[in-house]
């Protein structure tokens, strides 16, 4: 059985351990800090590499970022990841193969392999965090597109209020569905009336905060189930749209949003909407470390 190295790189800290071809873990999983600077990044990744080569047959990167089509290096912009991290060739990191996956697609591939889309040949996995990511499994296979950067779900355009988003494009789903979306609109909604007696009332909008509105649900504050309200909308919006699309068996929740919702309630609102057959809505089952299973797994599919 293959034992791939897998490697969860994020802008904050690094995941690593060994895979077998089942997505078992075979070590205990270490982390590190990431590296501000990409010299000192490309030091640890080889130590890492150095540490557990001669041990593996494959080394799989879950990266921040768009993926080439090759699976060797990420293509896009990554604000949180050192300056240059666009340029590094994974595959020289390693005398053995070298597979690199974005994050948000080697999570949905744990998901359908392991987890709560297990068998399911069309599933999308959408991850609610600071932003919005998406990982597309289209009649069992993961779609990439043409340039491997398909699947851009938190790009996708709703509303039309002009509302900015961090990728400095207007009314990206991200910007309304995400953490940060909801907390962009609490600020707006503070602006209104339905503030003046809400329990956050002497804070300036710009201080509300995402934990405050889960704070405000639970103590029943009309400004916060308001702005819930809408960035649940918003969040059903766009679940509609995906699901037009694909048609997919299942829809899985992960990250840190996925708490906040209500499978069951949001599931009825989509297929209310839709003119595909129903679709489930779950939360994901794969775990923290979805990521490290899904690069594993996919790097075994394709070398
Ligand atoms: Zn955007």
């Amino acid at each position: 059985m293959k034992k791939i190295l897998a490697i969860d790189a994020g802008g904050t800290k690094i995941s690593y351990a060994v895979v077998d071809e089942s997505g078992k873990f075979l070590n205990e999983i270490k982390t590190v800090p990431t590296p501000k600077t990409i010299e000192e990044l490309i030091k640890v990744f080889k130590n890492i590499i150095s540490e557990n080569e001669n041990n593996i047959d494959i080394t799989a990167f879950a990266t921040a970022g768009a993926v080439n089509i090759n699976n060797t290096k990420v293509d896009s912009s990554t604000p949180n990841m050192p300056e240059g991290y666009n340029q590094l060739d994974f595959t020289s990191l390693s005398t053995k193969p070298v597979f690199v996956e974005n994050d948000a697609n080697c999570a949905a591939w744990a998901e359908y392999k392991i987890g709560a889309a297990k068998g399911e040949e069309n599933t999308i996995t959408i991850t609610l965090g600071t932003g919005v990511g998406g990982g597309f499994i289209i009649d069992g296979r993961l779609l990439r597109g043409k340039s491997g950067r398909g699947g851009e779900v938190g790009s996708m355009k709703i509303n039309g209020q002009k509302r900015i988003c961090t990728c400095h494009r207007y009314d990206c789903w991200e910007s309304y569905a995400s953490g940060t979306g909801l907390k962009k609109t609490a600020e707006e909604i503070a602006q209104t009336d339905i503030f003046k007696s809400s329990i956050f009332n002497t804070k300036t909008p710009q201080d509300v905060t995402t934990y405050d509105i889960i704070e405000g649900l639970n103590k029943n504050d009309e400004y916060s189930k308001t702005v819930f309200n809408i960035w649940k909308q918003d969040l059903i919006t766009g679940l509609i749209n995906i699901t037009n699309i694909f048609d997919p068996e299942s829809i899985i929740i992960s990250g840190g949003m996925g708490k906040f919702i209500d499978t069951e309630e949001i599931q009825n609102a989509i297929n209310s909407e839709i003119v595909v057959s129903p679709v489930k809505i779950k939360l994901a089952k794969a775990g923290n470390y979805s990521g490290m299973i899904g690069c594993a797994l996919l790097a075994c599919e394709k070398k």
